[in-house]
């Protein structure tokens, strides 16, 4: 049966940095455009790192991930795509020339071309999880560092031993904050960046190796740690430090159940990425595929890559649904689409 109503032309999975970006190309395309995100909040992995100063953007002045971010989300909405929150796309399907995403929520997406940006999946945090074997959660255990929290003074505790967890140790220890670093395997196995271990042992910051959090001692009302029981997995000595706060960087998982599952026979790349054309055609007509999640030869797996992954995906799917469409979008400041808005932006900058 074809589905008629609120047929679009792509339905973009995802709304990080390649999906977002996407939307805006396919708005740029004039396609009726719908972006779809797992999570209540938009940015993808972004989110994760809104407080490290991106670097590497070219023509972008170096400024806190969540500046760039916030951008991003602005430039997608530029031509009011329809934007679905929290629905996590389990499954696609086709019927005729139409595909039918169904969400987690049963709730069901009909498109006529569909570009997965799903990046390496549904990211978040590996939570500590001790004797109870439950995750632990309490209003002082960080699975991500805010910059904006007052840490003048504060007694942390830092679990980790990647370049996150260092980075985080030197940053809080920056804004004045008291830093222990505890690792479980030995110093010459820290997984960052020889510049961070040097900083780490010039700045004096307080580490335990071969170390492990045993257990933790809560406050009365159950809503704080109050203190962090360490032990060493070599020679069973125990520390114990009053905290503040429980910083805890133990990396990250990721789920991506849609791909697993080798939906409509996409091919994947080492079991998990989605072999593209330098175009961003996947091996199945209609479906493309743009940031992270593609490979092909030359693929930067960064930020600055998913703009052009972004462009070629949307611009072929342009060309799937409209095969007389040009090959390109019309990035001219003349572009009528642009008219009105570049009236206003002359008027900030003062142009004439
Ligand atoms: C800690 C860290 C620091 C980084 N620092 C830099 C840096 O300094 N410079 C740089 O250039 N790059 C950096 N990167 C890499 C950069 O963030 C990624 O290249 C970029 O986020 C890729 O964007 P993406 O949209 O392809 O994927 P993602 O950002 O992963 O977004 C994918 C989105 O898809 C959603 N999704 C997944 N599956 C589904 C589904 N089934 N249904 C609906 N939604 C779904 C996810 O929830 C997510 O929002 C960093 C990455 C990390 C982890």
């Amino acid at each position: 049966m074809r589905h008629v109503t609120e047929l679009f032309d792509i339905t973009i999975i995802g709304a990080g940095p390649a999906g977002l970006y996407s939307a805006f190309y396919s708005g740029l395309r004039e396609m009726k455009t719908k972006i779809i995100e797992a999570h209540p909040y938009l940015g993808g992995k972004m989110n994760v790192y809104q407080d490290k100063i991106v670097w590497d953007i070219g023509g972008v002045a170096p400024k806190p991930a969540r500046l760039i971010m916030e951008d991003l989300i602005q430039q997608a909405q530029v031509f009011h795509p329809t934007v679905v929150k929290n629905q996590q796309i389990m499954t696609i399907t086709k019927e005729d020339d139409q595909f039918i995403l169904q969400a987690k929520s049963g709730e069901k997406h009909y498109t006529k071309t569909i570009l997965l940006a799903t990046g390496y999946g549904i990211v978040t945090p590996k939570k500590l999880i001790l004797k109870a074997g439950k995750p632990i959660e309490a209003k002082n255990v960080y699975y991500h560092v805010k910059a904006m929290q007052d840490w003048q003074r504060k007694r942390l505790v830092i679990s980790g031993g990647s370049d996150s967890a260092l980075e985080w140790a030197l940053f809080l220890q920056e804004l004045g904050a008291q830093v222990t670093l505890v690792y479980r395997k030995s110093q010459s196995e820290l997984k960052a960046h020889e510049a961070t271990i040097t900083k780490l042992i010039k700045n004096q910051i307080e580490c335990y190796f071969e170390t492990e959090i045993e257990d933790i001692s809560m406050d009365a009302e159950g809503d704080f740690v109050k203190i962090v029981h360490l032990v060493n997995r070599k020679t069973n000595e125990k520390h114990n430090v009053e905290v503040e706060g429980l910083v805890v960087s133990h990396g990250f998982e990721s789920k991506n159940p849609l791909l697993q599952q080798g939906v409509l026979g996409i091919e994947l790349m080492d079991e998990y990425y989605v072999a593209a054309t330098s175009k961003g055609e996947a091996n199945v007509p209609g479906i493309f595929v743009a940031g992270d999640l593609a490979q092909y030869q030359g693929k930067v797996h960064l930020l600055a890559g998913v703009f052009q992954d972004a462009i070629n995906a949307v611009n072929a799917a342009k060309k799937y649904v409209s095969p007389k469409a040009h090959e390109r979008g019309y990035v001219s400041s003349h572009n009528q689409l642009f008219e009105e808005k570049n009236k206003k932006i002359k008027k900030d900058y003062q142009i004439e």
